[in-house]
């Protein structure tokens, strides 16, 4: 069993507002086993850190992997085999950037998952929803407004990021074939959405009752459900049926946000997919009418962490970003930044998602019997939360599972 022995390691874990004092952290095979002041190396390699910060591997908490083009109506519509390809390098760009673990909120399903899993191909952990549930002409239905094909035809492929599905009846039958199928956690259209042709960013997806349904079918698997979601109406729905996971909250105000808080809810916001979709987006195939929709939640959104904030709503990292505009993931970290201080920032991609991921004590943190996903950063984010983006270029070390995926400048 290989083991790794840091030594000089300052931890940044998004739980305190300063680095820690230097310490030496043991890896053995998979797993950190000990964490403390000194620690006799034996049989593991000594990697001196020299007074880098280490940290744990990062989380994003809403990604689209699959999404392989900007344009998600011509994504559906790939075939697998280019979408399955597409986003394996989607996925090693990811934890080129750090993240060792993502949660796909839409697309991606358990055979791709496994396939990843049997190794021979550097990515981050999978969580995923399978497909996202949305009703017809809802934020999964890409068919526009003269496409009369049966639903029963979308999200069959790979690049589809979700499945049509209305009434009690199917709402709970899709829920159950996505959990059947693998999936960790419900994931549902409830709002309008940008990417999507029909559906104006006010309208709301799902009947209470469905998403009551829909609530219980995740609940009778041990599980929870993640809603698309922006304006105040929609989220409030939500929180009052049960809804644990609430993508991107824009437009959230504050009796919802204390409201959602003490339910235990978490937001998940996605500021820098907007900024790129406005600034990027229509040049990379977003279509113009979805390009033009982005405006209605791009400049809210800065407000809503501050209202999240104050309402002890707790943020998990998310991103949200589609085709090329992916290498943008960790700008998140730089806008988040701008209103809210670095630690509870950097905690939103540590202890807050894997608290929301449901693997807290396994990543997200260093201590011992968590899994060893770990990044070395030159300098102190805490201080400069940029030292996390431009595609890892300021980490000389992302190891996952205890193996260096990279590993460049370090003795
Ligand atoms: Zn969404
Ligand atoms: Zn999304």
């Amino acid at each position: 069993m290989a083991s790794t022995l840091f030594t000089n390691a300052r931890i940044v874990d998004g739980t305190a507002p300063e680095r820690g004092a230097p310490v030496s952290v043991l890896v053995e095979g998979d797993t950190i086993r000990e964490v403390g002041k000194s620690i006799a190396p034996g049989k593991a390699k000594t990697v001196d850190l020299k007074g880098r910060t280490l940290m744990p591997g990062l989380i994003d908490a809403h990604v689209h992997t699959i999404a392989v083009v900007a344009d998600l109506g011509r994504n559906a519509l790939l075939p697998d085999s280019f979408v399955a390809v597409r986003a394996l390098v989607v996925l090693r760009e990811m934890l080129m950037r750090g993240f060792t673990t993502v949660r796909d909120v839409g697309g991606a399903d358990f055979g791709f998952r496994s396939a990843v899993e049997m190794g021979g191909f550097p990515a981050p952990r999978l969580v995923l929803s399978g497909k996202a549930l949305s009703q017809t002409g809802g934020h999964a239905d890409f068919r526009g407004r003269y496409d009369d094909r049966a639903t029963a035809t979308t999200g069959h492929r790979l690049g589809a990021l979700g499945r049509v599905c209305d009434g009690l009846d199917q709402v709970r039958r899709a829920a159950r074939e996505e959990m059947k199928g693998g999936a960790d956690f419900i994931k549902i259209m409830a709002n309008g959405g940008c990417a999507s042709p029909t559906d104006p960013i006010h309208f709301l997806g799902f009947s209470v009752s469905e998403l009551e349904a829909v609530v219980e079918e995740a609940k009778m698997a041990g599980t929870y459900v993640s809603a698309h979601v922006y304006t105040d109406d929609a989220i409030r729905r939500c929180v009052e049926a049960g809804v644990h996971s609430l993508e991107h909250c824009n437009l959230i105000k504050p009796e919802t946000a204390k409201l959602a808080a003490s339910k235990g809810a978490v937001a998940v916001p996605t500021l820098v997919t907007y900024d790129k979709l406005a600034s990027e987006g229509g040049k990379l195939g977003f279509p113009p009418d979805s390009v033009a929709k982005v405006e209605n939640v791009r400049v809210a959104g800065m407000d809503s962490l501050a209202i999240m904030k104050k309402a002890g709503l707790p943020m998990a990292y998310g991103s949200d970003l589609l085709g090329e505009m992916h290498r943008h993931q960790s700008e998140e970290f730089v806008i988040r930044g701008r209103a809210l201080p670095a630690h509870e920032v950097i905690g939103s991609a540590t202890h807050v998602a894997a608290k929301l991921l449901g693997l807290e004590g396994k990543i997200g943190v260093v201590a011992p019997g968590a899994h060893a996903d770990l990044i070395v950063v030159d300098g102190d984010p805490l201080k400069d939360l940029a030292l996390l983006t431009r595609q890892g270029r300021h980490m000389p070390a992302i190891m996952k599972a205890g193996a260096f995926v990279k590993r460049s400048g370090l003795n």
